[in-house]
């Protein structure tokens, strides 16, 4: 940009967001500036188009008027399907108000002032065939145009709660402030409900697991990972206690010194992970939650921040 400004000793304003620059330069200047641009490197090639009218950028077209200001207005692009969720599914309230609001106030954020009311009533159309009603679209519409959007305020806190219709929209107005605020989910699909079409593996043919093996006689639990197959590695466990081999499994050893017995008939699966590193935090964070009861004595990933773990946890599940 110094050397374009350099080279050309001209005044050349420069708007930018990231890598998407718009130059306005004076109209003797696009073709030099077009050399110069093309010289820069010699794999890049710069053409001109030469629109007569509107030029788009980003989420706007932009044009210069008779009085050489540059006016600006929303894009239509052909891809665009302007389909929105529609009033009539079942979502919140506040995400239907949210789409709404959304694109109104791009309109009144990017468009010249003369264009807002045509850019509005081209939306309003497609708000209209998903179905919002016309009343609703132009109290959104009031709402926006003309007021000083306060800043926005986020809560400290999120609550992920299920979306089950107008009661949870009352809940979330009662309880949600500037600490808590109320995010709505889904609620059940009918998928879970429905027996799965693919056959499950059975644990022991697993791979990739982090899998958990209780003792009979006691509280103790082992929590150890694999890539291969999971029985593999339950054999080598089983092999270890029968040649009483203390060194190469801690469940033998466990089993061993307190002549217990392991649950070889009920090895869980707790997790899954296609990486070493990620089998092994995963199973890191499930010894720190069996406490005490994990038998597990080597290589433990210490986890500092019992609320981190349980989050890690809950997501890696
Ligand atoms: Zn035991």
């Amino acid at each position: 940009m110094q050397y374009l400004k350099e080279s050309t000793l001209l005044r050349i304003d420069e708007y930018r967001l990231a890598d998407d620059i718009l130059f306005v330069v004076d109209k003797t200047m696009i073709e030099p500036l077009n050399g110069i641009l093309n010289q820069l490197q010699p794999g890049l090639c710069f053409k001109l188009n030469n629109p007569q009218g509107w030029l788009t950028y980003m989420d706007m077209e932009l044009c210069k008027n008779r009085n050489g200001n540059i006016i600006s207005r929303l894009a239509r692009k052909s891809s665009t399907t302007y389909n929105y969720i529609k009033w009539f599914s079942f979502h919140p309230m506040y995400q239907k108000k949210g789409i709404v609001l959304g694109i109104l106030k791009r309109i009144v954020k990017l468009c010249s002032v003369q264009y807002r009311w045509g850019d509005f009533n081209f939306y309003r159309k497609y708000f209209l065939l998903n179905g919002y009603p016309p009343n609703f679209i132009d109290k959104c519409w009031s709402q926006i145009k003309d007021s000083n959007w306060p800043p926005r305020v986020t809560s400290n806190f999120f609550v992920k709660l299920p979306y089950l219709g107008k009661n949870s929209e009352i809940l979330k107005r009662k309880i949600s402030d500037n600490n808590i605020g109320i995010t709505m989910v889904g609620g059940k699909n009918v998928g879970p409900g429905l027996p799965s079409l693919y056959k499950s593996i059975p644990n022991l043919k697993q791979k990739e697991t982090v899998y958990e093996i209780g003792c009979q006689d006691c509280s103790a639990i082992y929590i150890g990972e694999t890539g291969r197959p999971l029985e593999k590695r339950i054999d080598e466990h089983r092999n270890a206690l029968y040649r009483d081999d203390t060194e190469y499994s801690r469940v033998a050893d466990h089993c061993i010194r307190f002549n217990h017995w392991p649950n070889f008939d009920n090895i869980k699966v707790r997790g899954h992970g296609k990486t070493k590193f990620e089998r092994r935090i995963k199973e890191g964070i499930l010894r720190e939650i069996a406490g005490k009861n994990a038998i597990n004595k080597v290589n433990p990933i210490i986890i500092k921040d019992q609320n981190l773990a349980f989050s890690h946890f809950v997501q890696f599940l």
